[in-house]
């Protein structure tokens, strides 16, 4: 295949590399590479860089540059906030709320700790894939150490109210995690404003290197007044203030750090840029290919998200098919398409199973044109007409999945 004509519409899995990242990180992997905690100068000149770094990083969301703390990616991010939390809070109390909809890096660390020890609520959304604050504050206890709400949705791109949580978190005294991976750096986040307590981001989803990721822990405002509220998971040397061991990827955050700058620069300009890109690709299916509607909300949403379900069809032969016409989309998150298990996202928002099971998620970034669009949307009906008339699944006939009271047996 001739990568280099490839329309890639995949950027909420992960994006390319800025080329102004890739070669800010060459340069400091080959001019910056001793260890930050060395004494001598070479050791100081990673320091100082990991410093500025961290100051870029930490202005973008209005964080003290001493609050944050660099990981391994976006999902250890996660693991540290629910189980640090969790390690640290034992006595205070056992009961987390999180929500129906959250990636697996939330979900999977809160299903290992539920019944072993804490207790979790999982939220439920509505069609739009909102958690309803109502909800939330009926499910706080006197138990309730942690809310854990994602900043916006990885498959569906729904944006949560995520300013209201944090009022309802502060006023509660619980601490307040946001997995916050996929709207860093692509809309404003104000962890003052907000109110938030713990955010996790991960640099390849904006065009940084892979293999890295943050926590924003905040610590001025402790709220609980029982010092930290939250530990460490790996125990080793003591770099990022005991939080997390391991020398410390330097010429990584520095390309973070680059990533941000240019995000910083040009997030306005293209964000309403890839409003109109996503609203196109939205408008035009919805308006052209029949059975088709989208999922998530249709404007509270992630500006390069375009989450579409096909009746009659299902989503891993669509990716399948687009990509030999050389177009990249996705059926559901990256994580779980290897899985033959519909989406909990799409579920979540009431879809049925087979339903969840034809969705397709196309996701533009910095480096998506007017042209990759075109012909995107010249290719797909053709890919969607092929695939219904192979499709066992058709209009009018009825699935195992279905309401048994909705029964239509006639064939098309
Ligand atoms: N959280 C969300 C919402 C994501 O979309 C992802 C990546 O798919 C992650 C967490 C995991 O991030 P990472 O790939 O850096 O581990």
């Amino acid at each position: 295949m001739d990568f280099s004509k490839y329309v890639y519409l995949d950027y909420a899995a992960t994006t390319p590399m800025d080329p102004r990242v890739i070669e800010e990180i060459d340069r400091h992997f080959k001019e910056t590479y001793g260890n930050s905690s060395s004494l001598h100068s070479f050791g100081q000149k990673a320091g100082k860089l990991l410093e500025q770094s961290r100051q870029t990083i930490a202005d973008l969301i209005n964080a003290d540059r001493q609050d944050i703390i660099f990981t391994s990616s976006g999902t250890e991010s996660d693991n540290m906030a629910i189980t640090g939390v969790a390690l640290q809070n034992m006595e205070r109390g056992n009961h987390v709320i999180t929500s129906s909809i959250e990636h697996h890096a939330v979900e999977s660390p809160c299903k290992q700790w539920d019944k072993r020890g804490l207790e979790v609520t999982f939220l439920p959304v509505d069609k739009y894939g909102l958690i309803s604050l109502e909800d939330l504050e009926n499910g706080i206890t006197d138990k309730t150490i942690l809310i854990s709400i994602m900043f916006a949705n990885n498959e569906i791109g729904t944006i949560e109210p995520i300013k209201e949580i944090g009022a309802i978190a502060k006023k509660h005294n619980i601490i307040f995690h946001t997995d916050a991976v996929q709207a860093f750096g692509k809309i404003p986040i104000d962890v003052e404003e907000m109110n938030i307590d713990l955010l996790s981001a991960s640099a390849h989803k904006i065009y940084g290197p892979k293999g890295i990721g943050l926590l924003y822990m905040r610590n001025k405002g402790i709220k609980m007044g029982i010092g930290k509220f939250i530990r460490p998971i790996m125990w080793g040397g003591g770099h990022e203030k005991d939080m997390r061991p391991s020398t410390v990827a330097v010429p990584l955050i520095a390309g973070f750090a680059k990533a941000i700058e240019i995000a910083k620069e040009e997030m306005v300009e293209e964000t309403e840029r890839q409003i109109k890109l996503r609203d196109k690709i939205i408008k035009w299916i919805l308006e052209n290919i029949e059975d088709s509607f989208l999922n998530g909300h249709p404007t509270q949403r992630l500006p390069n998200n375009a989450n579409i379900s096909f009746r009659y069809i299902e989503g891993e032969s669509i990716v399948l098919d687009l990509d030999m016409e050389g177009i990249g989309v996705s059926t559901g998150s990256a994580c779980s398409s290897k899985s033959l298990e519909p989406s909990h996202v799409l579920l979540a928002i009431g879809l049925k199973p087979e339903e969840a099971h034809g969705s397709m998620r196309a996701t533009i970034g910095r480096f998506t044109t007017e042209d990759d669009i075109e012909y995107f949307l010249d290719k797909l009906p053709n890919v969607i007409e092929r695939l219904r008339k192979m499709s066992p699944l058709k209009k009018g006939v009825k699935y195992m999945f279905d309401d048994a009271s909705e029964n239509s047996h006639h064939h098309e």
